[in-house]
């Protein structure tokens, strides 16, 4: 039996859920955002936040091993004391799920912890919050946000003990640096966690099944990282397939199918297995409903984040496409704008993306393949940071700013940066895609001096052959 009516229940609150939260409680439609484990979801408590944490951690002890480059002696060569690492790592979490708690109360939205499941009911929905402590209660609604986001997919012969196999969750939590880790999966979050932990002390491993680590982004991008972890000691094995792992008691071997069908063992203090993430769709009443999935589990959407179901709604993570916080958030509003009667759509020009492993790598739009198979004749601008006054001076000259341009137009199609900074700078970028911007706008706009960003507008005036800073093809 319902108990309570309200205007719309947001099923998890991660960047998606909680954003719409707000932005409901702001359009005045009373809203309840019911989470089942912790305020902030994966973003705040075991993603985006704690491992920019540990990266900017694991930067600066190696930064200070450089001290010496910049003329700085230390009395005694850096160590690292991981449980204070962590505690600091938990201080930032806690402030921001905290905030997350405030924001919602400020906007008039309220939160509820328990895990929520939908079934038609007489008003519209009931939403049952089942409780930790055993009790349970329903509410009744018209309007159902998902975003419960998703979870890290397993393979078979590793199944996570967070011991010997970890997943992010458990690498972002170790107590001591593993001596050796192996790190199974070449993506954005493997790399990052196993840079860490590389800079750190641990030797590490990567594994990866496909012929390049980082998948899908501008490839002279990927490569100025694949130097990177080359000068760290960082082993990366391409083609590569793990197939299971034995535990030898003081150390686990990994074996490996390697690319030329050949067999490979790796000795391993931890398994760190980050293959990619699947939707938490199941469990929440959608099939019941009537509600679409794909064939892998993922919430189809239109425009306006609506399902096929009238007033169920997805966002983030559980509705697909690219599996980042800023997606959640916006599509969060988005679904809160059409719930409260507004013409409002998830209509954006590009997503930028950031892989925050060393050097950062931050793209947006087309990469000049994509831009090409599109059918545009294409321009294209680099700048590399090594000719960057503001690089050379922050001693970190690794990468470059790249503008993907369409050559008859001007119009900017991509913007894609490796380099340290990248990723505060890719918002130009992002800014330029969404506003139509020509090579011109970009190059002819004023950049400060002395700063990272005076790359993009090189990159720019690179592509008119006009760059002022590195000599222009074919001048
Ligand atoms: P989530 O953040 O996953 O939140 C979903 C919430 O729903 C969870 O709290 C869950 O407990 C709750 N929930 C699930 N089922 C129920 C239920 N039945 N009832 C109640 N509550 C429920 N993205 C970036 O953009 N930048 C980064 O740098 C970045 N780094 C990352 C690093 C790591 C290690 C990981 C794992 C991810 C990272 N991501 C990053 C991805 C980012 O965390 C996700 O894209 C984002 O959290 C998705 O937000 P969401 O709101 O869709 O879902």
């Amino acid at each position: 039996m319902a108990e309570q009516r309200v205007e719309a229940v947001v099923i998890g609150s991660g960047p998606g859920g909680y954003v719409a939260g707000i932005r409901l409680g702001q359009l005045g439609v009373k809203a309840l955002v019911v989470e089942k484990e912790h305020p902030g979801g994966v973003c705040l408590n075991v993603g985006c936040i704690p491992s920019k944490a540990l990266i900017h951690a694991a930067k600066t002890f190696e930064k200070m091993a450089k001290a010496s480059e910049l003329g700085i002696r230390l009395a005694a060569p850096p160590a690292v004391d991981m449980a204070a690492m962590q505690a600091w790592k938990g201080g930032i979490v806690s402030k921001l799920t905290g905030g997350v708690k405030q924001l919602l109360k400020a906007n008039g939205a309220e939160l509820e912890l328990g895990t929520a499941s939908i079934a038609r009911g007489a008003g519209g929905y009931d939403v049952t919050i089942a409780r930790t402590d055993g009790t349970a209660r329903t509410v009744t609604t018209k309007n159902v946000i998902v975003a419960t986001g998703s979870r890290p997919i397993e393979i078979p012969g590793f199944a996570v003990d967070q011991q010997r196999v970890l997943d992010s969750t458990g690498a972002l939590a170790l107590a001591e640096v593993p001596g050796r880790l192996t790190v199974i999966g070449g993506g954005y979050i493997g790399l990052e966690l196993g840079m860490v932990y590389a800079k750190l002390g641990a030797k590490v491993t990567v594994v990866e099944a496909l012929d390049s680590i980082l998948a899908g982004i501008e490839p002279d991008c990927v490569q100025v990282v694949a130097r990177k972890l080359r000068k760290m000691g960082v082993e990366v094995l391409l083609g590569a397939k793990a197939k299971g792992w034995q535990d030898k008691g003081d150390r686990a071997v990994v074996t490996v199918e390697t690319k030329d069908g050949g067999e490979a063992t790796i000795d391993a203090d931890k398994i760190l297995v980050t293959v990619g993430r699947r939707p938490n769709s199941a469990g929440l009443g959608l099939e019941a409903l009537g509600v679409r999935l794909d064939a892998k589990g993922y919430v189809q959407v239109d425009r306006q984040q609506r399902t096929n179901v009238p007033g169920i709604y997805a966002i983030g993570d559980v509705a697909g496409g690219m599996l980042l916080a800023h997606k959640a958030s916006r599509e969060g509003e988005v679904a809160a704008e059409v719930i409260a009667g507004h013409k409002s759509a998830m209509d954006v020009r590009c997503i930028p993306a950031v892989v925050f492993t060393d050097p950062e790598i931050a793209t947006c739009g087309l990469t000049e393949q994509a831009a090409r198979d599109a059918g545009h004749a294409v321009r294209v601008g680099k700048f590399p940071f090594a000719a960057l006054g503001r690089a050379l001076s922050v001693n970190d000259t690794d990468g470059f700013a790249k503008v993907v341009a369409d050559a008859d137009s001007g119009e900017i199609l991509g913007v894609h940066i490796v380099g340290n900074g990248a990723s505060d700078l890719i918002s130009e970028g992002a800014l330029a895609i969404e506003m139509g911007a020509v090579l011109h706008d970009v190059a002819l706009t004023v950049h400060p001096h002395p700063t990272l960003g005076e790359s993009i507008m090189e990159a720019a005036k690179a592509a008119l052959g006009e760059a002022i800073h590195i000599v222009n093809r074919g001048s």
